[in-house]
């Protein structure tokens, strides 16, 4: 802790404590025995106006691990409720984490500062509060991934071991994330109200995100259905980004589902190695109601349970609110088409758009599917072959009828002669839309192997230090698909 009259390690401005009281309930972490430093994260520190050499002291990782509440905050944890696989739990709420508070980032933007993992809560049911090693370093090293594959999400500051157990499957070594997102109102936090009937609480809550994320939408003639269209679109075109690099959230309930468009909640999510839209890796989505294929349709479901909380103040009558609704609704499937048929145009390489473009890459995704495909590495070598065709044997070897391919990239030169413009441009614009690295499950659950079993962090070092670049080439084993043996067949929540 600082000494007053020193700068505050973090300069909060808590502007979620001032909502009413029944948005949170207030709380301090729950101390632990003996916390131990991580990582800080220096760039995302130094971004947010706070002294990473000072999260690293002895101080600072008192604060990370909750054992001190810093100078200047106002620890909360939020309520909310949430249809998680399609059943409404009317409470949920932050049953492990504690929001700090917000700091002003360098883009002049608030931001959350919250502990995941930081003890029990008046949310946490039958939960412990706690998080496991394995999944806050999952977390950290797929959200920081993310953010270098330029997709919207909530980012990793700081991750600390407890030197506690938790108990799970069996006994693990315990962990706290400080995670930093552009806020963290849910789907499921507009459900909390309005399941409750409280109007006033939804038009509050709807009050904060549009001047938080939506500024625009305050001067729109019908702001709320303004900030209605916002949310679709963030998502619609969030979605269309997960599909593009082939990332499977694995558990998209409305409460793990972002009004500010982040991808949020990092679980059971994982990275498809060979290419077959129904993948589902979570254990506990026994139905697939999560796998890759279906996350557009289930995020518009979850934006219809949006619009239903926002219904009361979308117009005068019924009739008028249920039109306002719909209408933003229907707009998901334009947008998410606009932002899917970009993606897809810059992953082969169109500059201009024609009719039968999306019919072209979905003919290679299906050959790629039956062919059993890698997602990353078919895509990747494919830049290549742009402005050297003698390259084609790299692609065609990734598939198991290699003649699958050759066809295909007859189809494609025939389309890419209707393109201008010089190949190695086209070459080097798919390599900035294509990545070499992803973050693979294999590597992911050999990190996380080596430092639960002997808190041993280098490959977690590694492996983030790789993922900071990910359109860069790279070498084995970061590039390489899975052998056999080390296909991850199945993620867990690990709550
Ligand atoms: P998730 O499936 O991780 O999005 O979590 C769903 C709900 O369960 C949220 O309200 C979490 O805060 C809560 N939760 C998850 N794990 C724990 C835990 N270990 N202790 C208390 N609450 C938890
Ligand atoms: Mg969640």
């Amino acid at each position: 802790m600082s000494l007053s009259g020193e700068t505050p390690l973090f300069p909060f401005i808590n502007a979620y404590a001032r909502l009413p009281e029944h948005f949170f309930a207030r709380l301090a972490p729950t101390p632990v025995v003996n916390p131990r430093l991580i990582k800080v994260n220096d760039a995302l520190a130094r971004f947010l106006g706070i002294d990473p050499a000072q999260l690293a002291t002895p101080e600072g990782v008192a604060v990370l691990a909750g054992n001190n509440v810093p100078e200047g905050a106002e620890p909360l944890s939020i309520a909310y409720a949430g249809h998680q696989f399609g059943g409404f739990v009317p409470q949920l709420g932050d049953g492990r984490a504690i929001l700090l508070g917000e700091v002003i980032g360098r883009d002049g933007h608030p931001y959350d500062v919250q502990l995941k993992g930081s003890g029990p809560t008046p949310f946490s049911r039958r939960g412990d509060g706690r998080a496991a090693l394995g999944p806050v370093l999952r977390e950290y090293i797929v959200s920081e991934a993310m953010a270098a594959l330029g997709v919207p999400t909530t980012r990793s500051l700081a991750a600390v071991t407890t030197g506690e157990w938790v108990y799970r499957e069996g006994a693990l070594p315990g962990a706290v994330l400080t995670r930093v997102a552009s806020s963290h109102v849910r789907v499921g936090t507009f459900q909390f109200f309005a399941a409750r009937r409280d109007t006033d609480g939804v038009r509050t809550l709807a009050d904060y995100v549009i001047a938080r994320h939506y500024p625009a939408a305050r001067e729109a003639p019908n702001p709320y259905r303004a900030l209605l269209d916002g949310v679709v679109a963030r998502q619609a075109t969030l979605i269309a980004h997960w599909m593009m690099i082939g990332f499977i959230h694995g558990v998209m309930n409305t409460d793990n589902t972002s009004i500010s468009g982040e991808t949020i909640d990092y679980g059971p999510c994982a990275f498809m190695d060979t290419y077959h839209p129904e993948t589902v890796y979570s254990s506990i989505d026994a139905r697939g109601r999560y796998a890759f294929v279906n996350q557009p349709a289930i995020a518009h479901w979850n934006l219809t349970r949006l619009a239903e909380c926002l219904l009361p103040l979308l117009g005068a009558s019924d009739e008028a609110r249920l039109a306002q609704a719909n209408e933003a609704l229907a707009a998901f499937a334009g947008a998410f088409e606009t932002a899917s048929a970009a993606g897809l145009r810059r992953k082969v390489g169109l500059n201009t758009a024609q009719d039968g473009d999306a019919g072209l890459v979905y003919d290679l995704l299906e050959r790629m599917d039956a062919n059993n495909a890698d997602f990353t590495l078919t895509f990747r070598a494919l830049c290549d072959t742009a402005s050297d065709p003698t390259k084609d044997a790299d692609v065609a070897k990734l598939f198991d009828t290699p003649a699958a391919f050759a066809e295909w990239a007859v189809l494609w030169r025939e389309r890419l002669a209707a393109e201008n413009g010089d190949a190695i441009a086209r070459r080097d614009a798919m390599r900035a839309a294509n990545p070499a690295v992803i973050p693979r499950n294999h590597l992911i659950e050999e990190a996380i192997a080596a430092a639960v079993a002997s808190n041993d962090f280098t490959l977690f070092e590694k492996l983030n230090a790789v993922l900071e670049r990910p359109f860069e080439d790279q070498a084995a084993p970061y590039t390489s698909p899975p052998l056999p043996h080390q296909v991850v067949a199945a993620t867990f929540c690990g709550t």
